[in-house]
């Protein structure tokens, strides 16, 4: 029963991702329109066309109206999203909400950015203000209010403070050699925050967080650089046009360490 609740509970939250990552770069509201619309033809999408997961595969992915291709994007959060909740579980409720709260951040964040840096309307992929600041504040009320331990606050801050200047350090340097940014300010926020929702109790658990987070994101982004620079060849574009989100890359890091 619980699993039942957990799985419609993603697919819910999933779908609503799809909304979110679609309106809040683009200044859009949230709550109007209440039903979604096509992008396209502006038709209210009717609830049976709004089933998560299902109405994607019966309309193969485009609208019923107008025909238009619905970006794959809807489906993958529909799906990711209720698989990532049931890996996440854990018997203690309150690090359970806590985890699959940071999680969701995690996935608007980087899809987010997926979106925007293949958007020609934005100069690279960004990421919104509020989701960083809910990422930062939701250890620190975990620690603070829920686990009652304040020697851990104190680390959450110095965790924040690590991160940060880590990634800022490593940008700065990057900067000298390449000549341009190769990193965004909400890249280097988004590691302290990122390290702050991990698991530590002192600093070599810390270190250890932190170098776990930094050799999975660089994997996946020399990946993501390898590929886009094959099909940028491929299409004769030029390669200095690639731009990497690299939130997507921080989070899966962090995912890995709150999943094991
Ligand atoms: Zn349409």
């Amino acid at each position: 029963m619980e699993s039942i609740i957990i799985i419609l509970l993603g697919l819910i939250l999933g779908s609503f991702a799809s909304v979110l990552v679609y309106r809040v770069p683009y200044g859009g509201s949230i709550l109007t329109p209440v039903r979604s619309e096509c992008p396209k033809c502006r038709s209210k999408i009717s609830f049976y066309d709004n089933i998560p997961v299902l109405s994607y595969i019966m309309l193969r992915g485009r609208c019923r109206k107008c025909n238009v291709k619905i970006p794959i994007i809807y489906l993958v959060l529909e799906i990711i999203t209720p698989i990532l909740f049931i890996l996440l579980y854990s018997p203690d409720t309150y690090y359970y909400i806590f985890k699959i709260s940071v999680v969701y951040i995690l996935i608007l964040i980087s899809f987010t950015d997926i979106v925007t840096s293949l958007d020609d309307k934005f100069k690279s992929g960004m990421i919104p203000e509020i989701y960083l600041i809910l990422l930062i504040l939701l250890p620190l009320l975990y620690t603070g209010f829920v686990k009652q331990n304040e020697l851990n606050f104190l680390y959450k801050l110095a965790g924040f403070a690590t991160g940060f200047l880590l990634l800022y350090l490593l940008s700065a340097t990057m900067r000298v050699i390449l000549k341009r940014d190769s990193m965004g300010d909400g890249d280097i926020i988004l590691l302290g925050a990122i390290i702050m929702c991990t698991k530590y109790y002192n600093a070599t658990e810390l270190t250890l967080n932190l170098s776990l987070i930094l050799i999975v994101s660089s994997i996946v982004g020399i990946v993501t650089w390898l590929v886009m620079r094959y099909s940028f060849k491929k299409q004769g574009l030029s390669v200095n046009e690639i731009r990497i989100p690299f939130a997507p890359a921080l989070s899966l890091g962090c995912l890995y360490l709150l999943v094991i």
